[in-house]
């Protein structure tokens, strides 16, 4: 196993007994793929680590490859909405529906809005000030839910909403706003 933490390339390789050797440890720098290439032609140590050593920099190395990975697809609708790989963001909510709700809301696809696509039906329109009806609309737009919104929030982008307004602050507005059992 090759880990780069720290600015350092750290290779490890496991016994059969799951003692964790380390065989070399050099800083990471223009040179450190070929250095690296090299280092696997040498001995292993006699240094031995319990596996639980090596956990923490394993967990820690991949999440910094997913991040990078996830990073690269920026594109990605998702990307804006879960912007770090492995964070919990709805430790908050206390119910299912709850976090379900909030979900599909930083997917900008609900039952409410997109069932039109499966069912064949007319794209549904807001029957308060009669414009497509989108979570983007129910959540900023809408002039009809001002009020009620101003209640729970003020946002200028979906974007912003997710990433400052508290869970329960846009379940409060859900509700309020007679949405919370349609999305
Ligand atoms: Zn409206």
């Amino acid at each position: 196993m090759i880990l780069h933490i720290n600015c350092m390339i750290i290779i490890l390789v496991t016994s059969s007994h799951g003692n964790v050797h380390i065989v070399l440890c050099i800083p990471f720098n223009e040179r450190a793929d070929t250095a690296t290439k090299a280092a696997l032609s040498l001995p292993v140590t006699s240094m031995k680590l319990p596996a639980s050593e090596s956990k923490p920099c394993t967990s820690r190395f991949c999440l910094e490859e997913w991040q990078d990975i996830w990073n690269s697809a920026a594109n990605n609708k998702f990307h804006a909405v879960y912007p770090t790989v492995g964070k919990c963001v709805h430790s908050n909510l206390v119910s299912h529906r709850d976090a379900v709700i909030v979900n599909r809301l930083k997917i900008v696809h609900s039952r409410l809005t997109h069932s039109y696509l499966l069912s064949g039906e007319d794209q549904p329109i807001c029957t308060k000030c009669d414009t497509v009806l989108t979570v983007k609309h129910i959540l900023l737009d809408c002039p009809e839910l001002r009020d009620v919104r101003l209640k729970y929030f003020t946002a200028s982008s979906l974007k912003d909403i997710f990433e400052s307004v508290d869970n329960q602050s846009i379940i409060g507005f859900i509700k309020d706003a007679h949405f919370y059992y349609q999305l």
